[in-house]
């Protein structure tokens, strides 16, 4: 899987906290240290609307249909993901949960490899491919963007990142987080996905 960030709010904390200042006209007392300090306070009290203030986008590639299933369930985020009535998708791999064995991933390969030649064959024969793709399997990769404020990352990535997540959510929870504790350290560092 490939997380890449797209776009994010430009000195996201910045703004946060500037917004934040409205509320007590406490704008005079801006300082980096001092706007993360306020945010730090804001989240812990759970005021935490202040976040939706800041953005990020990233375009994820390499993730199975089955984890994406999961992802667009959250509904404050905006995506788009690749159409598989439009696009042809016979170059997508399949995604490999790190249960399989070498032997039975060999058996899992071949499967796939055999209903990709169907799914050609039955856009050959005419089928459109919105169609032909009912024969693909769940672990078939995909691509999407998605896109959301602070608050809602937070919160994504804290049920997705959750031990009781499914690994390859908590894979791409892992990678959201990473990026997005180099750009506003104050807003996520308090957030991990552990294992
Ligand atoms: C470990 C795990 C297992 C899961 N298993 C299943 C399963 O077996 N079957 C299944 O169907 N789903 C399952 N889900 C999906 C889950 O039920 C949620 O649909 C998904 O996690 C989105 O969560 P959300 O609604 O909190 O988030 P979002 O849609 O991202 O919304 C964020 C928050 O906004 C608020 N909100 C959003 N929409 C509304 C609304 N209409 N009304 C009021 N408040 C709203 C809520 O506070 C919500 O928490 C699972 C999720 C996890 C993490």
């Amino acid at each position: 899987m490939k997380v890449e960030l797209l776009a994010i709010t430009p000195d996201a904390e910045g703004v946060i906290a500037r917004c934040a200042r409205v509320s007590h006209r406490s704008e005079g007392k801006a300082t980096p240290e001092a706007d993360a300090k306020l945010i730090r306070r804001l989240i812990e009290l759970g005021h935490e609307s202040v976040l939706e203030f800041a953005t990020a986008t990233f375009l994820v590639e390499g993730i199975s249909r089955a984890a994406a299933n999961q992802l667009t369930r959250h509904r404050l985020a905006s995506f788009v993901q690749e159409s598989q009535r439009y696009v042809d998708v016979r170059e997508r791999g399949l995604v490999r949960p790190p249960t399989f064995s070498e032997d039975q991933w060999r058996k899992a390969v071949s499967l796939h490899r055999r209903a990709v030649e169907l799914y050609q064959n039955l856009i050959s024969a005419g089928l459109p491919k919105e169609d032909a793709r009912y024969i693909l399997p769940i672990g078939t990769e995909t691509r999407l963007t998605v896109s959301a404020n602070f608050r809602e990352w937070r919160h994504i990535i804290r049920l997705r990142g959750s031990r009781a997540a499914q690994w390859e959510i908590r894979q791409l929870a892992r990678e959201v987080l990473r990026i997005l504790k180099q750009h506003a350290p104050t807003v996520f560092g308090d957030l991990e996905v552990n294992g």
